[in-house]
Parts: C-alpha cells; structure tokens; sequence
C-alpha cells in the first residue's frame, strides 16, 4: 500500500518495517548496546555487582523502537554476552559462576524477546492506526466532494425542472391560442364559403344556358371545390372542440345505444354501399357518449369509405382487458400499408389522395386519436392490404381522475 497524502509514505509499514535500511536498525543496536556498557562501566563504583543487565534493557528497548524486533533480539543477545563477560563474576568467562546469575541472564534472554516482540507490536498498531486514520481522512474528503457534486446535480435538475415547467406552461399557453385561432378561422370562414357555394350554385342555374361547355365546366370545379373545402373546415372545427374532455361529462355510457344511434346516422351510407354491418354486445363504460358516438361514426364511416369492390362488412366487437375495455372496428376494405399505421392518424394525413374516388380531408382519425387519448384510452390499426383493416381503441374501467389537458404532442 502507499498512501500518499500529507507527505505520509506507508509502503511496507503494515510489515512492521521500519522504513530504514538494515545497516542503520542494526548498527543502533550495536551503539545503544555499547553505550549502555559504557555507563554500566562508569557506574560500577555505584552498583558494584549488583543490577547487571539494568541499563542494557533500555538498550534492548531502544533498539526495538529504532530497528524493530531483529535489532532488538540483536541487542538482548549482545547484552547478554557484554554483561556475560564484563559484569558477572567470575569475569571475561561468560559462564555465570552462581545459579542466580544464569537466571538473572535467562530471565533478561525472555525480558529481551518480551520488549522487542510488544515494542514491535505497539509500533505496528500505531503505525496501523495512522493508516486507518489516513484512509478515513481520505474517504471523508472523498465524501465531502461526492455531496458537493451531488449537491450541484441537484441544484442542476432543479433548474432544468423550473425551465421545463415554465417552457411547459408556454407551452399550453401558445397551445391554448393556436386551439382558439384554429377554432375562430374555422368558424368564420364557414360563412364565406357557404355565401362562394350558394352564389355558384346561382350562377350555374341562372346562367348555364348562356355560357359554353368550358363556363359550365369551369363552374361546375368551383362548386365542387366549394363543396370540398366546406367539408375540410366543417372537419377542422369538429377537430379544434375537441381539446379535452369535460369531467361531468364522463358517465356511465351503454356503447349498445351509442352504436345504435351512429348507426341510424349512417343508415343511408349503409343502404347506398349495401353494407353489412355486425356487432357483439357491447359494454356500459364511463365515457362521453357524444364523443364515443364521434368515434364510432368516423371508423364505421372509414369503413364504409374504404370499401374494395365487394359490399363492405363491419364488425363491431369489445374485450375486457386488464385495466380498459378494448373495442375494435373490422372492414374488408381496401386496406393500407403497415408502414403508414402511425402517420394516418395525424391530422390532414391522407394515404389515398383528394384527387382519387375516396374524398376526406384527413382530419377524422386524428379526431379519433384526440377523443380516445383524452379519455385516456389508445388507438391504433391493423391493415392488409386488399384484404380489410382492424381499428382499435381503449377506454379506461376507471376514468381518470382529471381530464386530460391539451399537449404540444396533440396539435
Ligand atoms: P380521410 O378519410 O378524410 O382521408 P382519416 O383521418 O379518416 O381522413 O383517414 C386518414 C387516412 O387513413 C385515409 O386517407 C386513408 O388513406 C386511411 N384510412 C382510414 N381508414 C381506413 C380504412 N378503414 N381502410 C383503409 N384506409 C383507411
């Protein structure tokens, strides 16, 4: 390990390595040892013969704490041999002549091991002490960093959430005027084009004997273009009041008397295609029975439009799901393209052109797609080409709490 912060170097210091080369540990030994026979020398007028080894234990410790416990082994066995030879009758003999000196002498050997094994050990727990003082230092500032950052983060998101509420509530604002002009331009523009279609249609009656086979044709493509765009902005109003959906206006709905109703609006459609059209019993929801009948009708409506050579058949059917009742609208019309699911459910998205026999102005599937999701329900189609489509839509068993708002998602 090495920690290095504060200057702090404990490489190998866990070993109970000194950190100081093995010339310097032992070499102290040897001094300290020396240096404690010197004093005893100098202080033998003093002691005479008695407390031979009392200045080499301080020897001993000395080299334990300075060298760690090979230095200090190495100063009990030197202390050992001088007090041995030096200070022990009879002298320069080493072997003690009384059976008190050999214990006294075994008695420091044990001493010795004792101080230099507990100075080594004391030294290892400081040292360990340190380390762990040290790392718990480190991972504290460590710490302290982490919640700053997570503090600034924090602060970051916050911010961004206030943007976001305020660039949201923009949002519906410019919504919510986008929803009015849309409405107003709409609304008021049904009365010029009613006045361009009535003076038209005087115009061919007054005057058809007097104008050419390019006049009449001429006027005839204005009528129908009249008709046409009444058509588109009739659409675009039903689409602009559909912005959400009104709480007391959900109630419980019989989808049977809903159908039923849609069904005697289309009657002349039915007849006129010699449509067959089908039905399971459907479920009472809590829904908005205008609305509800609004969906139906534009499917059945699309059904009827979409029709391939054969009478359209339709068949109308709902399934309780997990949390919604999931209704379903099959034709065995034309069908689409897979590829355009999604895209024939934005407003003026058209996959068959103004210019082919199918008339529309693209806005009825996004009227559905705005009432199904405003009662919190979904929508989306299934399609083969040539061979039928399959309309579904959810609507919730329980009805959510609040309406769902106009979003910059639905314009
Ligand atoms: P419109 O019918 O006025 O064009 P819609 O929004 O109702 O507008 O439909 C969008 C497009 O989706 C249609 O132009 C048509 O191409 C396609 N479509 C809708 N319903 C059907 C259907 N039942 N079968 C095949 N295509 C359909």
């Amino acid at each position: 390990m090495s920690v290095t912060g504060k200057n702090v170097h404990y490489e190998g210091i866990r070993d109970g390595n000194t950190g100081r080369i093995p010339l310097t540990r032992y070499g102290a030994a040897l001094i300290a040892v020396a240096l404690a026979s010197l004093v005893r020398f100098a202080a033998s007028p003093l002691f005479g013969w008695e407390f031979p080894f009392l200045l080499f234990a301080f020897a001993v410790f000395f080299s334990a704490d300075f060298g760690g416990k090979g230095p200090g082994f190495t100063a009990t066995a030197l202390s050992i041999i001088v007090v041995g030879a030096a200070f022990i009758q009879p002298r320069s003999n080493f072997i003690p002549g009384h059976i008190a000196d050999a214990a006294r002498m075994a008695l420091f050997a044990v001493l010795g091991v004792v101080i230099s094994l507990a100075v080594n050990r004391l030294k290892r727990a400081n040292r360990d002490l340190l380390c762990s003082a040290q790392e718990l230092e480190q991972s504290n500032a460590s710490l302290q960093s982490s919640e700053r950052e997570l503090l600034q983060a924090n602060e970051l998101l916050r911010r961004s959430q206030q943007s976001l509420t305020y660039a949201n509530a923009r949002l519906e604002i410019s919504n919510g005027d986008l929803q009015k002009f849309a409405y107003s331009v709409s609304h008021d523009l049904q009365a010029p084009i009613r006045t361009i279609g009535a003076f038209s249609q005087l115009l061919i009656q007054k005057y058809e004997a007097k104008l050419d086979a390019d006049g009449c044709e001429l006027l005839a493509h204005i009528a129908a273009a009249v008709v046409r765009m009444n058509a588109l902005v009739r659409d675009l109003l039903e689409y602009s009041k559909v912005t959400h959906v009104e709480a007391d206006s959900i109630t419980a709905t019989d989808c049977n008397e809903v159908l039923r109703g849609v069904l005697q609006d289309c009657a002349a459609s039915v007849h006129e295609t010699g449509a067959q059209v089908t039905a399971d019993t459907l479920p009472i929801v809590q829904a908005d029975p205008k609305r509800l009948a609004q969906v139906f009708l534009n499917l059945i409506e699309n059904g009827l439009k979409y029709r391939s050579a054969q009478p359209p058949k339709l068949h109308i059917s709902a399934k309780s799901e997990d949390e919604h009742w999931q209704f379903s609208v099959t034709d065995n019309g034309i069908g689409f393209d897979m590829a355009h699911a999604e895209r024939i459910f934005t407003a003026f998205e058209r996959l068959h052109s103004t210019g082919s026999s199918y008339q529309g102005s693209g806005i009825g599937l996004s009227i559905v797609k705005r009432i199904v999701e405003r009662q919190g329900g979904t929508v989306w189609a299934v399609s083969r080409q040539g061979i039928g489509s399959t309309f579904y839509f959810t609507v919730p068993s329980k009805p959510e709490p609040h309406p769902k708002q106009l979003s910059a998602s639905s314009v």
